[in-house]
């Protein structure tokens, strides 16, 4: 449920009103916004009956009935999209930001040499994995928090923050000394005490879509997040399991305008995890900015052949400054910009596929 307020509603006829919410057992979030105040109403399962004790108490315009499981994250809770600040980086806004940098962190010159690369070429995030859930518990594990001091030389380098997983509750306070934006990746997606922990920081957080969830699972997994009072979510479709194996996962490019309706939140896509190969990262980064998408987070290598991680699926430096040349176009041809780019102009070069 949602009580909208007059424009002119008073301080006290709001707190009058969250007052009684709280009476009926359950928790109001009020919303100031431009024109007038909104209060979300939490903490029911089925609609509640007695609005009547909401409507007719002075300042309140309406009563509206959130229909959709998910409360907070829903356009109904909040029409304006949520647009979240770093620094001065804004997700969410006009402008598409770029994450990009290596699967995992192997040394400080991989990582130094792909973090001077992707901003050379207008990404505005470093990702790299410090902490990697790998299929097989044989494989590299990350460098852990000698990989997130890297990651922290990196940023002071490039001046640009750094993006990186927190697989755990245990080493969520050590990420927290490092990590501008928290990753939580596909398969932690569902990892209820996690997301409730992060849901208690402030700290942006970057929850990727788990590979078997749908989208309303996805959704509810960011409200267990902004239901802690953590705001600052951005989704990201990374590609779910289908019957097909023509690649590594299939990259549910309707889920961005699905999104982009139910809910506020800004939505990137991971078009190499959803690949798994750098040749389709091209025009999978394409079809999500004209999809709508806020953002792209991309894996890139200066050595991919020899990537400890996901080599098949990382762009080489050049033709990762390719791919911002050609979503900067698209961008541009739907009325936006990528931040980090000037505008582009010229002919694009249809890049030779066969090898990088
Ligand atoms: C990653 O981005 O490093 C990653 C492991 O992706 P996902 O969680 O989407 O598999
Ligand atoms: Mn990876």
């Amino acid at each position: 449920m949602l009580v909208v307020m007059d424009a002119h509603a008073t301080p006290e006829q709001i707190e009058r009103v969250c007052a009684e919410i709280r009476e009926m057992g359950y928790t109001p979030n009020p919303m100031p916004g431009p024109t007038r105040t909104a209060i979300g109403v939490t903490g029911n399962e089925g609609a509640i009956v007695e609005t009547s004790r909401i409507v007719l108490l002075p300042g309140v315009r309406e009563v509206i009935r959130v229909t959709a499981p998910y409360k907070l994250v829903s356009r109904e809770f909040r029409e304006a999209d949520t647009r979240i600040q770093i620094d001065d980086l804004i997700i969410g806004g006009s402008e598409i930001v770029v994450m990009a940098g290596p699967c995992t962190i192997e040394s400080r010159e991989q990582l130094l040499a792909a973090a001077q690369a992707v901003k050379a070429a207008g990404a505005t995030v470093i990702r790299g994995g410090a902490y990697k859930p790998r299929t097989s518990p044989y494989s590299f594990q990350g460098m852990g928090e000698e990989g997130l001091r890297l990651l922290a030389e990196a940023r002071e380098i490039t001046g640009l923050p750094v993006v990186t997983e927190v697989m755990d509750t245990e080493t969520l306070p050590l990420v927290m000394e490092y990590a501008d934006i928290i990753q939580i990746g596909a398969r932690n997606m569902q990892n209820f005490a996690l997301l409730k922990k992060v849901g208690k920081t402030r700290r942006p957080v970057l929850l990727k879509r788990g590979f078997t969830a749908t989208i309303k699972d996805l959704l509810l997994a960011a409200e267990y997040i902004v239901a802690e009072g953590n705001g600052a979510v951005i989704l990201c479709e990374r590609g779910i399991r289908t019957f097909d194996d023509h690649s590594r996962f299939t990259l549910d490019l309707s889920a961005v305008p699905v999104l982009k309706s139910l809910t506020h939140l800004p939505i990137i896509v991971d078009p190499s995890h959803a690949t798994g190969h750098w040749e389709r990262v091209l025009p999978m980064a394409r079809a999500a900015i004209a999809a709508g998408a806020d953002g792209l987070i991309v894996e890139v290598h200066p050595n991919p052949v020899v990537a400890v991680c996901d080599g098949q699926q990382s762009l080489l430096p050049d033709r990762f400054a390719e791919m911002m040349d050609h979503i900067t176009r698209i961008a541009q041809a739907i009325g936006r910009s990528v931040a980090g780019r000037p505008a582009s102009t010229g002919v694009l070069q249809e890049p030779a596929l066969k090898s990088q």
